[in-house]
């Protein structure tokens, strides 16, 4: 079948809820480390990976060796928690790339296999830890699309038409720079998200009664926004001295993604509890909480779940996280989005609406604006939706697959395999650059 009869019966049979589907048109038939081909044969520069879980992009050899090797021994397909080598031998290697401190003193739970799941358990954790139920997060952050997730994600998009959600959220401000929530970038900025938090732990008159703090140290998908390192140390020195657990979500961030293997490496923070997913089962859906033993207060059965056994993803996650860290793809993404972030900026004088570019690793976004509007405080301009979707659908058909994230879906979001190239990021940059030109000529 070609594509569009392909995408014509998944439109008339598929949920309303979807989401990629609506806006990358694609019927895909082929993926092999960065490219995947479309059921007409076309090739993409695949910028999303899989929502950034697949590190070492499509079908890498490290990976289809080690699933073909876990079929070929007959390793049971699943085991719920039970132990086995495979098991054993992920355990081992995610515990020998945390911080060594942490990982001296390091439980983890595996979890119903996504980050949703992860996130859940960890909530449980540190609420039955403390004995108490708030939890605090931030606004802009996204930690999945359960009830309880959403709870403590920013988007009111998914949580307006639906109630039941978990109260007693207090959401935070983050300290992003390009759009400050108080209106002051720079390091005085990111002091005033922390010293603001810091005075409603302080305050007995607050109406701040919380049970643990969750955080990303990259927010994804509120728009590509890189915490600053000393922002994380204030949150971490508070946290700890308030006795208030911090969870770290690394599900879009871990696995070499930001250009270390953990995002808490760049600061040096040791957590109280890390959620892990996506890319550490090297494509195959798992997730996992590693977190301080003192947390682990919670009965058997306190966070279950059929899927918590699949011995191919931990196969191929096991491969995954080899792979990483014996070619230093933590130290490779860093000089990758590096070069991604220079070449988009150099297109910031040629295109005034690409608003502000930024990352960490590859993590990259671009924020499209509209500078024909009067600039805010420090110089920002309103978001311009209409451009990035623009953008996005120029730079498809230019066979380039990238995807929106942020507020008002307007910061244009790479999230590219680790394996890639610098001839890949020329190529990826000429297709942008392209599509950017085409996108200028929009007639509003
Ligand atoms: N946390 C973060 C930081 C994420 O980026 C995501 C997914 N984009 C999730 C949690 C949820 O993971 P999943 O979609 O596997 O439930």
């Amino acid at each position: 079948m070609v594509s569009k009869q392909l995408l014509e019966r998944q439109a008339a049979r598929e949920s309303n809820a979807r989401t990629y589907a609506r806006s990358l048109n694609l019927a895909l038939v082929k993926g092999q480390g960065l490219k995947v081909t479309d059921a007409d044969g076309k090739e993409y520069y695949d910028c999303l990976a899989a929502a950034g879980t697949l590190a070492l992009g499509h079908n890498h050899p490290v990976v289809k060796e080690a699933i073909k090797q876990a079929l070929d021994a007959d390793l049971p397909m699943q085991t719920l928690d039970l132990t086995s080598p495979v098991k054993d031998a992920f355990v081992e290697e995610i515990f020998s790339t945390l911080p060594p401190a942490f990982a001296a003193r390091a439980r983890i739970q595996f979890c119903g296999p996504t980050g949703a799941d992860a996130n859940e358990a960890a909530i449980k954790l540190v609420k039955t830890a403390s004995s108490r139920q708030g939890m605090m997060a931030f606004h802009g952050g996204y930690h999945g699309m359960t009830l309880g997730t959403l709870s403590v994600s920013g988007n009111l998009g998914p949580k307006t038409e639906i109630g039941g959600l978990v109260p007693g959220v207090q959401f935070m401000p983050y300290p992003t720079s390009y759009r400050s929530p108080f209106g002051i970038g720079g390091e005085l900025g990111h002091q005033l998200c922390s010293r603001y938090l810091e005075s409603l732990l302080e305050d007995p008159e607050s109406g701040v009664h919380v049970a643990g703090l969750v955080a990303e140290l990259v927010q994804g998908e509120g728009g590509v926004h890189p915490a600053p390192d000393e922002w994380t140390r204030e949150i971490r020195r508070i946290t700890k001295a308030h006795n208030l657990p911090m969870i770290i979500d690394e599900v879009q961030t871990g696995a070499g993604r930001t250009g270390a293997m953990w995002a808490v490496d760049h600061s040096g923070i040791m957590p109280d509890v890390m959620v892990m997913s996506k890319a550490i089962g090297g494509g195959l859906p798992l997730s996992v909480i590693v977190y301080d033993q003192d947390l682990d207060q919670w009965q058997a059965g306190a966070h279950a779940g059929t899927f918590r056994g699949n011995q191919l993803a931990m196969a191929s996650g096991l491969a995954t996280l080899r792979y990483i860290r014996a070619h230093d793809l933590p130290a490779h993404a860093t000089k990758m989005g590096e070069k991604l972030r220079a070449g988009l900026t150099s297109l910031q004088s040629d295109y005034p609406w690409l608003g502000d570019v930024r990352g960490r690793g590859l993590m990259v976004g671009v924020e499209i604006v509209d500078p024909s509007q009067s600039a805010g405080l420090l110089g920002e301009y309103p978001n311009d939706s209409k451009r990035a979707k623009r953008l996005r659908a120029e730079c498809l058909a230019r066979g380039l697959i990238l995807e929106l994230g942020g507020r008002h879906s307007s910061v244009v979001r790479f999230l590219p395999p680790l394996i890639i190239t610098e001839q890949d990021i020329e190529a990826v940059l000429q297709r942008f650059g392209d599509a950017a030109k085409a996108a200028n000529q929009m007639q509003d």
